[in-house]
Order: structure tokens, then C-alpha cells, then sequence
């Protein structure tokens, strides 16, 4: 018998039923440990996180589930941006390296029905409920409460060999254990509800429009739109004290969002959500692992958070199946990774830099060192784009080359979202 499986652990309880949970549990299942899911159903009307990217694609058909999402989802060919009146850029997927050409316009609640039915279908105890956890004194050790023991009816006859954290931004574990964490410096706040319709240059895309102050997104699903802001906090007591106020003032007031949504009708209440960018300090302890957004999570400028949080159960699916606190270092070193270069790219949206480029790329398309050069940076930004980037060191490095030298004379604080 080697050292792995020695160490193999046999039970896991995981906490939390979103993408994150849903994914680890299939994988593990899979690996051959016995599984049991804790989710507590949300309480909000909708739930935030509705456009996929196309690297996802391959992990939807290896979850087995891409055939039932299709059923209910938009098809997404592709990404808009809208900078300024009369500045837009259309991204469309190719085909690059295996990656598909298109990505899906998901409705949340039925996409995470889905994940958790697969669970279940492949043999994982999924209990409707929340789960509760005590620190064990004098170790970095954690257990689940007796009650939440007790309600598994016996399918586990004492404490899970390990116990995995996916409650998003709930963050059960780490405030149980006081774990710290570094926060981005954006201090912003996302107001998003769903519109009967707003105005989209492209059937399926998804759409980010710089707005005078901050940014927003229109993502298109079956009968309606996600229509979303992330706009700086201080900026936002002007329209009203409610999140209602405060988005309907926003979508009339805003020169660049009335254009694009200015007659759209309002369908469901307003969500809140504050917090743009978070990476825990530790993602695993003796007997506990972190997943998902409790792990960490950048801004979600790039539609890249589903994309994170479920690649990153395929890598701690990886590591427990290994059992070795090496491959568990492995898992956070990884995810770190990912995290970090999302950062870094969303960063680039942030001062100007990344569209600042494009149009450089634009104005200059008649020179030959532009008609030789940027099909391939465009072929490049379209893996970023696709959410492949953080797995592509050429296309990354090729973005930092662009960013540092090919804005010519252009002045990237044009295009700065404030
Ligand atoms: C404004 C905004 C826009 C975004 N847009 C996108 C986008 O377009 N595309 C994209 O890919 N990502 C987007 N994201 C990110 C995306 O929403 C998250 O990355 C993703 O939902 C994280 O999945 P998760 O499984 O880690 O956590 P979650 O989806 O948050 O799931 C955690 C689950 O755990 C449950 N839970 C909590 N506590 C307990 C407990 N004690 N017991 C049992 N269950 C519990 C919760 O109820 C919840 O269902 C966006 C995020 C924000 C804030």
C-alpha cells in the first residue's frame, strides 16, 4: 500500500450548495469517499453569478450536466464592452485550444438545482439544512456541531475524516476560527436586479458599460435581462436610501446606463452586495479545507467566479484523493495563482489600460505593424476573455508586454473606470 492511500481520508461533509459544493461532491464521490452535502437554501430572490465563460464548458460535460443546462440557459457567443458613446468592443469566443466557441447565460437558481440533483444522483447525502461546526480547543481542528452530526441519521457514524467549507461569502470556517484574510482596496457595491429588456449590441453577449461613475453589466436570460451595477459606495446615498431608489435613480441619471436601459422595467427587488475582492490567508488546516468564493474572490468584472470556484473543487478533489499535506499545499498554491492573475486583469480594466490598448489597436489598424500584430493579441485576449487566462502563461505574459508598452501615446486615465 503506498503513503496515499494510506492517508486516504473516506468521509467528507461539505458545507454550503452552491457551484463550488455541488462540484466537489461529484469528484469525490467519483474518487470513492463517502459524501455528505450540507445546503442551506438562499433566502435572497436571485442569486448573483449568471454568466459563465467558455472554459467552464469542459467541466459541465465532465460533471455530465452541460446537456441540462443548455435546456434553461442563453447561449453566449461572446463579450461586449461599452466604453464611451461611440466606443465599443465585440469579443467572439474561438475556438482555442479545446476551448468551445461559445459559454452559457445561466438562471442561478436552476443552474445550482442542477449541480446539487447531479450530486445527489451520483451518490452524495445531500441534507436540505444548514451545517454548524465547533473549533477544536488547543488544535486546528474543527468538527461538526452533534446536532448537525445527529442529522445525518446515522450516514456518518462519527466525525467526517475531513471537513470542506464552501458557504461563499458566508465564510462559516474561517470566522469560526478567526482565520484573516486580504481584501482588495476597491471599497464599491453591486445593486442588481432583473429588467424586462435593455438594449444589447449583440444577441447572448454579455455586456459591461462604463458608467460615469463605476460600471455595469447586462447579462441576457430567458424572457429578461440581469441588469447590474458596481458603482464606488460613496457615490450612492445621492439617489435614495433604498437599493430600489438607488438603482432606478441610477439607471435614469447615468448618461452612458439610460442609454442602454433608460426604458427598462424593473421585474424583481434590488440585491446589495459589497466586498470586491478577498483571498483567505490559509485554504487548509489539519482536517479542513477551504473552495469556492470562502477560498477567495476577485471582482467580477470578467465573469470569472463560477469558473474559480468549481476549478478549484476539481483541484482539491485532486488533493484529497492524494491525501498528502504536500498535494493539499499544491491545491493553495494553485488557487492562488488563478486568483492573483484574475486580479491582475481585472485591475487593467480598472485604470484604463486594458481598452486603452484596443484603441490604439483601432486607430492604428492601417499601419502594418498593427495588421501584423494584433490578430494575434486579439486571438490572446479573446483566451482572457473565454476565462482561460490564468492557465495560459504566453497569453498572460503577452497581456503585460501589451499593457506596459503598446499604449503609444493614448492616456489610459480616458478610460479609467472611476
Ligand atoms: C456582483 C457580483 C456579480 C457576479 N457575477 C458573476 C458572473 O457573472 N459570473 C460568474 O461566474 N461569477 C460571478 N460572480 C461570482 C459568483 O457569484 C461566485 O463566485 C459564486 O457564486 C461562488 O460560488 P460558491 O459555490 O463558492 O458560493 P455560493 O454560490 O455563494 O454558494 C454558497 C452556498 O452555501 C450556502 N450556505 C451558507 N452557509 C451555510 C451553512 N452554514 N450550511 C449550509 N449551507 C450554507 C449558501 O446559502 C449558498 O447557497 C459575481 C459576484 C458578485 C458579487
Amino acid at each position: 500500500m503506498t503513503r496515499h492511500s494510506l492517508n486516504r481520508p473516506q468521509t467528507v461533509a461539505i458545507i454550503g450548495g452552491g457551484p463550488a459544493a455541488g462540484t466537489l461532491a461529484i469528484l469525490l464521490i467519483r474518487a470513492g469517499f463517502r459524501v455528505a452535502l450540507w445546503h442551506k437554501p438562499k433566502a435572497a430572490t436571485l442569486i448573483v453569478g449568471e454568466s459563465l465563460v467558455p472554459a467552464l464548458i469542459p467541466i459541465l460535460r465532465q460533471l455530465g450536466i452541460e446537456d441540462e443546462v443548455r435546456k434553461y440557459s442563453v447561449l453566449k457567443p461572446g463579450a461586449t464592452f461599452n466604453l464611451a458613446p461611440d466606443l465599443s468592443f465585440s469579443f467572439f469566443f474561438e475556438a482555442l485550444h479545446g476551448l468551445p466557441r461559445y459559454a452559457y447565460n445561466v438562471p442561478r437558481e436552476k443552474f445550482d438545482a442542477t449541480l446539487l440533483a447531479a450530486a445527489r444522483k451520483a451518490g452524495a447525502a445531500v441534507f436540505e439544512s444548514p451545517a454548524q461546526l465547533t473549533a477544536e480547543a488547543h488544535t486546528d481542528r474543527v468538527a461538526l456541531t452533534p446536532e448537525t452530526l445527529a442529522a445525518t441519521n446515522g450516514y456518518f457514524s462519527g466525525q467526517p475524516d475531513w471537513i470542506v467549507d464552501a458557504t461563499g461569502r458566508f465564510r462559516l470556517l474561517p470566522n469560526l476560527l478567526g482565520l484573516s484574510s486580504q481584501e482588495g482596496k476597491r471599497k464599491d457595491t453591486a445593486l442588481f436586479a432583473h429588467v424586462d429588456h435593455a438594449h444589447l449590441d449583440h444577441e447572448g453577449h454579455v455586456h459591461t458599460t462604463r458608467m460615469d461613475r463605476g460600471w455595469s453589466w447586462r447579462i441576457p436570460l430567458p424572457g429578461r435581462v440581469s441588469l447590474g451595477m458596481v458603482v464606488p459606495s460613496e457615490h450612492l446615498p445621492q439617489w435614495g436610501a433604498t437599493p430600489e431608489d438607488q438603482y432606478d435613480g441610477l439607471c435614469q441619471h447615468d448618461s452612458q446606463l439610460r442609454r442602454v436601459a433608460g426604458h427598462s422595467r424593473r421585474l424583481t427587488p434590488v440585491m446589495k452586495y459589497t466586498s470586491y475582492q478577498l483571498v483567505s490567508e490559509r485554504m487548509f488546516g489539519a482536517n479542513w479545507a477551504l473552495v469556492g468564493d470562502t477560498a477567495g474572490f476577485v471582482d467580477p468584472v470578467f465573469s470569472s467566479g463560477l469558473f474559480l470556484g468549481m476549478n478549484g473543487a476539481f483541484l482539491l478533489a485532486r488533493a484529497l484523493a492524494k491525501g498528502s499535506p504536500e498535494a493539499l499545499q499544491q491545491y493553495e498554491r494553485e488557487s492562488r495563482h488563478h486568483l492573483q492573475t484574475w486580479q491582475n486583469i481585472v485591475e487593467y480594466w480598472y485604470n484604463g489600460r486594458l481598452f486603452t490598448c484596443f484603441k490604439v489597436g483601432q486607430k492604428r489598424r492601417d499601419t502594418l505593424l498593427v495588421k501584423l500584430i494584433f490578430p494575434h493579441m486579439n486571438k490572446h485576449m479573446g483566451r482572457v476573455f473565454a476565462g482561460a487566462a490564468s492557465h495560459s502563461a504566453y497569453s498572460i505574459g503577452l497581456l503585460r508586454f501589451a499593457m506596459k508598452y503598446g499604449l503609444e501615446d493614448e492616456n489610459p486615465e480616458d478610460l479609467k473606470v472611476r
